[in-house]
């Protein structure tokens, strides 16, 4: 499980994340929710370890990985990451892609890369390069590769983002069922209430680097703490 308590973080004189606490169980969702530049990248950027803090620790199953003193390289953490540009590598085949940076003999990497590309529904495009694929394609290549090293936790920020309205909700909800199968702990930054109220088993909903509130969607949804909880949700139909 993730965990992550007090986390600050100040840009020029700013806290753009503030005292930001939260947890994420094994095969759950939760997404972090908020308008545009409220700290939500920043947010994961800490806990992939690519940012410090400036105060605040996470933690994988009660181990701290990052603290005052203590910042474990990103590639220690075991910590998979997802961001909206799936950033597949353009010269690499969908095998490649997926069996990238893995380790082992030959033969175990590609079932592992078939295995992978079985569950997203993609492997009869295994030799297919990315710009041989639509953007929908890419998306489930990606999610391949984001899960090939077995990550116990997934950071995805705005994944859906460049996909249009009727994909996007299919994605999703593939998405979604991979996630659970794997019993991936995952953390979602989204800024569209609808998407978190699809995916989320619980939402940390943020606003000028703080969670203004936490808690199951169904809750923040029917009772939002606030007017601006309120109107943030209110375009959702
Ligand atoms: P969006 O939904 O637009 O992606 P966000 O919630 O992910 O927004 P962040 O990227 O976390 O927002 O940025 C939070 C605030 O911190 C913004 O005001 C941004 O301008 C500022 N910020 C982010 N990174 C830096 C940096 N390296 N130096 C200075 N300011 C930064
Ligand atoms: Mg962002």
């Amino acid at each position: 499980r993730l965990e992550i308590r007090d986390l600050s973080r100040v840009f020029a004189g700013r806290e753009v994340v503030s005292g930001v606490s939260l947890k994420v169980m094994p095969g759950q969702v939760t997404c972090l929710l908020g308008p545009s530049g409220c700290g939500k990248s920043t947010t994961l950027r800490i806990i992939a370890g690519v940012d410090r803090q400036d105060a605040g620790g996470v933690y994988v199953d009660g181990v701290a990985i990052s603290e005052r003193t203590l910042h474990m390289p990103p590639e220690a953490r075991g910590i998979g990451l997802m961001f909206q540009d799936f950033a597949l590598f353009p010269h690499l085949d969908v095998a490649r892609n997926v069996g990238f940076g893995l380790k082992g003999p030959k033969a175990e990497i590609r079932a592992r890369v078939e295995t992978l590309l079985d569950k997203v529904g993609m492997r009869r495009h295994i030799d297919r390069f990315p710009h041989e694929l639509s953007g929908g394609e890419q998306q489930r290549v990606a999610l391949a590769r984001a899960l090939a090293p077995s990550p116990r936790i997934l950071l995805m920020d705005e994944p859906f983002s460049g996909l249009d309205d009727r994909l996007r909700d299919d994605i999703r909800d593939e998405t979604l069922a991979v996630l659970k199968a794997e019993g991936t702990a995952v953390l979602l930054v989204t800024h569209e209430p609808a998407e978190a109220m699809r995916m989320a088993d619980e939402i940390a909903l943020m606003r000028d680097g703080h969670v203004v509130q936490y808690g199951a969607p169904y809750n923040i949804y029917n009772a939002p703490k606030d007017r601006e909880a309120a109107a943030f949700f209110s375009d959702i139909n």
